[in-house]
């Protein structure tokens, strides 16, 4: 039977932290103890309170198709959440509620690109946002920050990025795959550039504010400059180990949310009705539990970052946020085991998950080559064992 895949879809690659996930549960399957180190998700359980407000919600009937943009109870909660820990002023109107911050970032793409419409991103960057691009017909431009310089983007390389067609900037902080954190003032240099071009959006990818290890969180919205045409992603993924819900959310200029709103009416509507209601009861509830897991990813960092300087060849930052470390492993490019040689980081990557038994993330997917991520948001054991593992068949290696 002919296939008719659309050149949109044929152009874009498949999200590859799901991928070698996939490729670390079926090794799993076969009966091969593999440590996974691939997909970023919190590995703690959803809060007993949050399941419970779910369970609630079911005999209560909330059953029935939301309004598009979510339920008004849980804007609410979230424009208090905006309110109270960013210190930021949104109605609910202004906030739009999707099945996880990946469709929330997709559906600001799509609604603000136009075909040809610029759009910057500093890398590495997480592996989708160049994929929604794509998708939106727009044009990449990516500037690149090595571990060198922290892995955050300078004020120059940003004006240097700009061309009359530069439509919006993408920046993630916390970032996902490094765990970079800008500080105020790194943002604030970053908004005098923008300050200057004042056509251009800023969409700040908040969903590792909770994950923080530097003891504050400043929002991209908090800056007068460009409070007016910035839009905030976050969602209760990460902060809440909610990952299976899907709900996530954006806050933003009235004239994005109503975009996106028509955009979301016609493709999927609201999200899950009883995920809403969990996610308001982890937004109203006690915060608990957010800073034990917060204490919990700043110990595992704490462990993984001196496991890893243990390593020869391999060089890393402390990451300040979120739960990834991005170390530099080119000094290993060239060098074999067997017949097998490792060119590049997809390679290592490769040779760590057949020989170590480890899985990781080639960095290239996040469009930095000669890098590897690995997810830390595992037990203190497995951490401990990963490394072991990595180290072992990297001294392979000659
Ligand atoms: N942004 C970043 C930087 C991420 O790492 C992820 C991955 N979960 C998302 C957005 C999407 O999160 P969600 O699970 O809410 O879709
Ligand atoms: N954001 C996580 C990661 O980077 C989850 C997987 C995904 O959505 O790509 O691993």
């Amino acid at each position: 039977m002919a296939t008719h895949i659309s050149d949109r879809v044929q152009s874009l690659s498949p999200s590859q932290t799901l991928a070698m996930s996939q490729k670390s549960n079926e090794l799993k399957a076969q009966g091969i103890d593999v440590i996974n180190l691939s997909v970023g998700e919190p590995d703690f359980n959803t809060p007993d309170h949050i399941k419970e407000a779910a369970k609630k919600a079911i005999d209560e009937n909330y059953t029935f198709y939301t309004a598009v943009p979510g339920y008004l109870s849980l804007r609410k909660a979230i424009a208090d959440k905006l309110k109270n820990e960013n210190g930021l002023d949104y109605a609910p109107e202004q906030i739009v509620v999707s099945g996880g911050a990946k469709q929330s970032l997709c559906n600001v793409i799509l609604s603000v690109i136009n075909p040809g419409d610029e759009v910057i991103i500093p890398t590495p960057a997480w592996v989708s946002y160049v994929e929604m691009v794509k998708l939106a017909e727009g044009k990449n431009v990516l500037v690149p920050a090595s571990i060198e310089q922290d892995f955050k983007v300078t004020p120059q390389q940003l004006e240097d990025a700009i061309t009359p067609k530069t439509r919006m900037v993408l920046i993630c902080s916390p970032s996902n795959p490094t765990g970079s954190v800008y500080t105020k003032e790194e943002l604030q240099s970053l908004v005098n550039v923008l300050a200057k071009y004042p056509d251009i959006l800023v969409l700040s990818d908040e969903i590792y504010e909770h994950i923080n290890f530097t003891g504050s969180f400043t929002s991209l919205a908090s800056f007068p400059e460009i409070a007016d045409r910035t839009i905030i992603v976050n969602g209760v993924s990460k902060a809440y180990a909610m990952t299976g819900w899907r709900i996530g959310f954006i806050a933003a200029p009235l004239w994005v949310a109503k975009a996106t709103n028509k955009l979301q009416s016609q493709y999927t509507s609201g999200a899950s009705s009883v995920a809403q209601k969990a996610a308001e009861a982890a937004y109203t509830g006690s915060q608990a539990c957010v800073e034990e897991m917060r204490v919990a990813f700043q110990r595992r960092r704490d462990l993984v970052v001196s496991l890893a300087r243990e390593i020869p060849g391999i060089k890393v930052n402390e990451p300040q946020g979120a739960f990834y470390l991005f170390p530099e492993v080119s000094s290993y490019f060239g060098k074999k085991c067997g017949d097998k040689v490792i060119n590049n980081a997809a390679d290592l990557a490769m040779y760590l998950l057949e020989e170590g038994h480890v899985a990781t993330v080639d960095g290239e997917a996040f469009c930095l080559p000669g890098y590897i991520r690995l997810s830390y948001a595992t037990s203190d054991d497995n951490i401990r064992e990963a490394m072991k593992r990595i180290a072992d068949a990297l001294a392979k290696l000659s």
